[in-house]
């Protein structure tokens, strides 16, 4: 698949906009478990780089945790499917728990893996998502923590990826809309 080239994709979210929003949501996830522990559970792969500067903005005792799976088999639309590829490494029973997304789009991710998260009957579960894109979401619970609601444009950096590529961009851009 060929695409753009990177100058051709429109900035929306610097590095400094974003690390500024990272630690406004550490310090309120700091002010809400003030006193308790956290498992802090990721979404690979996109959810890493967010993830690892959300924990380091979070002063209460955690544990880290990852889990991933699969709806988009690299394209630009999602299959409609949840695929587990793989599972967490620990019981979350009894635990608070936060999960970190890079991003809900339709919501067809984050209620397969907030209902599945549940059963497993945690004290507490949190969602919190990097990237919100509103109009297109149909979820059946509260986003717990949004970093930021953004229009429904294919965007890459800062962790998300186009066919794998562009994960290490310091900055989230969005492809350019087709004239
Ligand atoms: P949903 O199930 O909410 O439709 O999609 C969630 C997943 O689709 C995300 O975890 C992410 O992997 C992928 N996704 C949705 N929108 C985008 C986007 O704009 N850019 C990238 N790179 N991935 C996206």
């Amino acid at each position: 698949m060929t695409h753009p080239p990177i100058e051709a994709f429109e900035p929306m979210l610097s590095s400094a906009t974003i690390a500024e929003r990272v630690a406004e949501l550490g310090a309120q996830i700091n002010r809400e478990f003030q006193g308790q522990e956290l498992i802090v559970v990721g979404v690979l792969k996109g959810a890493a780089l967010f993830m690892s500067d959300l924990i380091r903005c979070i002063d209460v005792p955690l544990r880290c945790d990852f889990l991933r799976v699969s709806s988009y088999e690299g394209g630009l639309k999602s299959t409609g499917v949840v695929r587990w590829e793989f599972d967490l490494t620990q019981t979350i029973e009894d635990q608070n728990v936060i999960l970190v997304e890079d991003i809900v789009d339709t919501g067809l991710t984050a209620n397969f893996l907030y209902e599945s998260l549940l059963l497993r009957r945690p004290r507490s579960l949190k969602f919190c998502t990097l990237l919100h894109k509103e109009a297109n979401t149909r979820i059946n619970f509260d986003l717990d923590y949004i970093g930021f609601t953004i229009p429904n444009r294919f965007v890459i950096g800062y962790g998300l990826d186009l066919d794998g590529k562009y994960r290490n961009l310091p900055h989230i851009a969005a492809l350019p809309v087709e004239s």
